[in-house]
C-alpha cells in the first residue's frame, strides 16, 4: 500500500526529538500560549522573513481573522480562485462579503491574472489569491492591480509552506499571510493550527487581540474575539519539522520530477507545469489527464492511493449557487474533470515512485 502522505515514517524519523518535547510541554502545563507557541512564532517570522506571526487555531482561522483585521466586512467582494480547498471562500462568507471567482490559468492551476481588472468593482476590498498546491502566484503582478485599485491582499498560504518568489517566501507579499498546519500540509502538526504573517505591527496586534477573546490584556475586552490560539503541544510539533522543512520541501521536488520526467512520455497525460515565478514546493502533484477513470481504478487495484484536487470548483458547489447563477469558468471546470493527484512526501522512495510510474504507464498503453 502507498498512500498520498505517510506520516507515521515522518514521525518515527522524529520520534526521540518530539516524544522528549512533548514529554518536557505536559511537565511545564502551560498549555495555553506558552514558550513554544511564541518560539514558534519568532522562528516562523524569522524563517518567513516578516516581522511578525501570530499563531492561530487553524488555516481556516487564519484567513478569517486576516480578513477581519485587514477590515473586510459586510458587503464587500473578494476576488479569488474557484479551484481551491472551500475554506478559501467560506473566510470570505465569515466576515459577511462575497466570494468573486476568476477563473484559472489551464497551466499553473493559480488564479488567472488577466482576468482579474475584469473583476473588480467598486464593491471589490480584497484579493485573496491561493498558492495552489505550493506553487507561488505571480505575487509582483497582483501587488501592482492592488495599489492601483486600493485593495488589500491576503495570501491563502495553507499549501504553500516554504514557496519562495525570487527568495521573498509566499505571505510576505501581501498584507498577510495565512499557512495552516492540517497534519498533511508541507508543514503539518498532528492536530489543527494555523498561523497568519504580516509586517504590519497594527495588524498583528490586532490579530493578537481576536485570536484570544477580543482581550488586550487579561480580563479586558476590546471587541467580540475568538477562541483561536496555536495550541502550545502543537508548537512543540511543528517547532521539530519547521528546521527540517527545506529539506522536506526538497524530497517532494525530487519525488514530482522524477514523475514529470517519465509521465512527459506518456500520451494524454499533462504532469504539472513549473511556470517559473516561484519555488514550487509540491503540496500536491497534480497532472492532467483524460481517461481518469482507468488510471485511477489501475492505481486503485495495486494497492496505490490516489485523489482528486479538486473535483467541483467552488462555483459550482451547492453552497455557493445562489452566488454564482449562470456563471460559467471553463478552465476550472475542464481541470477539475482532468486532474488527478499522486503520493507526494519527502519520504516517498525512488522505488515506490517507480512502480506508480509502472503502473499508470502499463494503464495508458493497455
Ligand atoms: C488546508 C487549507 C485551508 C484550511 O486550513 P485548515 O488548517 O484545515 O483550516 C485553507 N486553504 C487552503 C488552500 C487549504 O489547502
Amino acid at each position: 500500500m502507498i498512500p498520498m502522505v505517510d506520516l507515521k515514517q515522518q514521525y518515527l524519523d522524529l520520534k526521540e526529538e518530539i516524544d522528549n518535547g512533548l514529554l518536557a510541554g505536559l511537565e511545564e502545563t502551560k498549555f495555553i500560549l506558552g514558550p513554544n507557541v511564541r518560539a514558534f512564532e519568532e522562528e516562523c517570522a524569522e524563517y518567513l522573513g516578516v516581522d511578525h506571526t501570530v499563531g492561530v487555531a487553524s488555516g481556516t482561522d487564519a484567513l478569517h481573522l486576516a480578513l477581519i483585521a485587514a477590515g473586510v466586512e459586510k458587503g464587500d467582494a473578494v476576488i479569488t480562485t474557484p479551484f481551491t480547498f472551500i475554506a478559501t471562500a467560506e473566510a470570505i462568507r465569515y466576515v459577511g462579503a462575497t466570494p468573486v471567482f476568476v477563473d484559472i490559468d489551464p497551466q499553473s492551476y493559480n488564479m488567472d491574472l488577466n482576468q482579474v481588472e475584469d473583476a473588480i468593482t467598486e464593491r471589490t476590498r480584497a484579493i485573496l489569491p491561493v498558492h495552489i498546491f505550493g506553487q507561488p502566484v505571480d505575487m509582483v503582478t497582483i501587488l501592482s492591480l492592488a495599489e492601483r485599485h486600493d485593495l488589500r491582499v491576503i495570501e491563502d498560504c495553507a499549501q504553500s509552506f516554504g514557496a519562495y518568489i525570487d527568495g521573498r517566501q509566499t505571505g510576505n507579499f501581501g498584507l498577510a499571510g495565512c499557512f495552516s498546519f492540517f497534519p498533511s500540509k508541507n508543514l503539518g502538526g498532528y492536530g489543527d493550527g494555523g498561523l497568519v504573517s504580516t509586517n504590519s505591527a497594527e495588524l498583528a496586534e490586532h490579530l493578537r487581540v481576536l485570536r484570544n477573546h477580543g482581550s488586550w490584556k487579561q480580563y479586558h475586552h476590546s471587541e467580540i474575539g475568538f477562541n483561536s490560539r496555536l495550541d502550545e503541544l502543537q508548537a512543540i510539533i511543528l517547532r521539530a519539522k519547521l528546521k527540517r522543512i527545506d529539506n522536506y520541501n526538497e524530497n517532494r521536488r525530487r519525488v514530482a520530477h522524477r514523475y514529470s520526467a517519465a509521465l512527459a512520455e506518456i500520451p494524454g497525460i499533462k504532469p504539472p507545469y513549473e511556470d517559473g515565478i516561484g519555488h514550487h514546493v509540491y503540496h500536491q502533484y497534480t497532472l492532467l489527464v483524460e481517461y481518469r477513470d482507468t488510471i485511477q481504478q489501475a492505481l486503485r487495484d495495486n494497492g496505490i492511493a490516489c485523489a482528486i484536487y479538486y473535483p467541483i470548483p467552488l462555483h459550482q458547489q451547492e453552497v455557493f449557487v445562489d452566488d454564482c447563477q449562470g456563471l460559467s469558468l471553463p478552465v476550472s471546470e475542464r481541470i477539475s474533470q482532468q486532474c488527478l493527484s499522486l503520493p507526494v512526501f519527502p519520504e516517498l522512495k525512488d522505488a515506490q515512485i517507480d512502480r506508480i510510474l509502472d503502473v499508470i504507464s502499463k494503464a495508458a498503453n493497455g
